[in-house]
């Protein structure tokens, strides 16, 4: 899933990151400098989860209201719950593997709590083993390949090297004005790239907000600087799994914009705004507040 093709990373190494080193960032707009403004948060009493600042899925952001003003809960339909559960088969079958848990696909569906998915089994069970089997052959054929080509190194640095990626990482993002109990989607450590999963959804420009959010968030804990992200679409098409990937540079005008909606967010909050809904009817059918906004 966090491979990168051939054509990947010719792309990465030819193009993103010349114009990375090139272009570069300014200062002001490195995680690190998260005491000085613009990225100083304006409200100190405000902690925000990730998926509430860059979501952009309701137009006016009145489901942030919603949850963190008037704590509503929105309603789970089955595209979120299919997603919730594709993005836990991804996380857990890397963790499992880069860990060397003995963990197979049957073992890992006997810890869903399916009371609390609103979607049959039968419906969920076929995509998550797919998506188990394809992880598990191509981790397994990455570390057969490096294995082959360095005979003594220890199975610890084979893993370090085949699959190097920090998955569902947990990291505080309190420095930015988010929550402290953050977890990273995916981070590759030899690469420095921060990797966002999204699972059935068509591509979004805002999309790329995550990755670059959690790119801020990383460079203001650990003082790295992160420049490339990348958005992972996973998709069941047709029986067949389709993994299409967004690797861009988080430049200047990525990072202010993430800035912008976190200020935003927040002030709804803060100053328990509720932002009303989109003029005309723009309105996703599928929002899980739908009940309560059209009510
Ligand atoms: S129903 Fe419309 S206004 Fe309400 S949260 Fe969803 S997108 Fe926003």
């Amino acid at each position: 899933m966090y491979f990168l093709s051939d054509l990947e990373r010719k792309f990465l190494i030819h193009k993103l990151l010349p114009v990375a080193r090139e272009v570069g960032v300014s200062p002001e707009l490195r995680g690190w400098n998260w005491h000085t403004a613009p990225l100083k948060p304006f409200y100190e009493d405000v902690k925000l989860p990730m998926y509430a600042v860059c979501s952009k899925f309701c137009p006016t952001g009145r489901d942030v209201y919603l949850s963190f003003v008037e704590d509503l809960q929105g309603t789970v339909n089955f595209r979120v719950a299919l997603g919730k559960v594709l993005h836990g088969v991804v996380s857990d079958c890397l963790q499992a593997f880069i860990q060397r848990k003995d963990l197979n696909f049957d073992s890992w569906c006997k810890k869903i709590r399916w009371s609390e998915i609103p979607a049959k089994p039968e419906d969920v069970f076929p995509p998550a083993k797919k998506v188990w089997d394809y992880l598990v052959k191509i981790c397994e054929a990455r570390y057969a390949d490096v294995e082959a080509r360095q005979p003594y190194a220890s199975e610890y640095d084979l893993m370090a090297s085949a699959v190097p990626f920090l998955i569902e990482h947990k990291i505080s993002g309190e420095l930015l004005g988010l929550s402290g109990l953050l977890s990273l989607d995916c981070y590759d450590y030899l690469h420095s790239i921060m990797f966002d999963l999204k699972v059935g959804s068509e591509p979004e420009d805002w999309h790329r907000l995550a990755p670059v959010g959690y790119a801020l968030v990383f460079e203001s804990v650990h003082e790295v600087p992160v420049d490339v992200c990348c958005v992972v679409y996973l998709n069941i098409t047709k029986n067949r799994i389709v993994a299409m990937k967004d690797l861009f540079f988080a430049n200047d005008e990525l990072r202010s914009w993430w800035i912008e909606e976190r200020d935003r967010k927040m002030e709804i909050v803060a100053e328990r705004r509720d932002p009303g809904k989109p003029p005309g009817s723009k309105c996703p059918g599928d929002c899980m507040y739908y009940h309560i906004c059209s009510g």
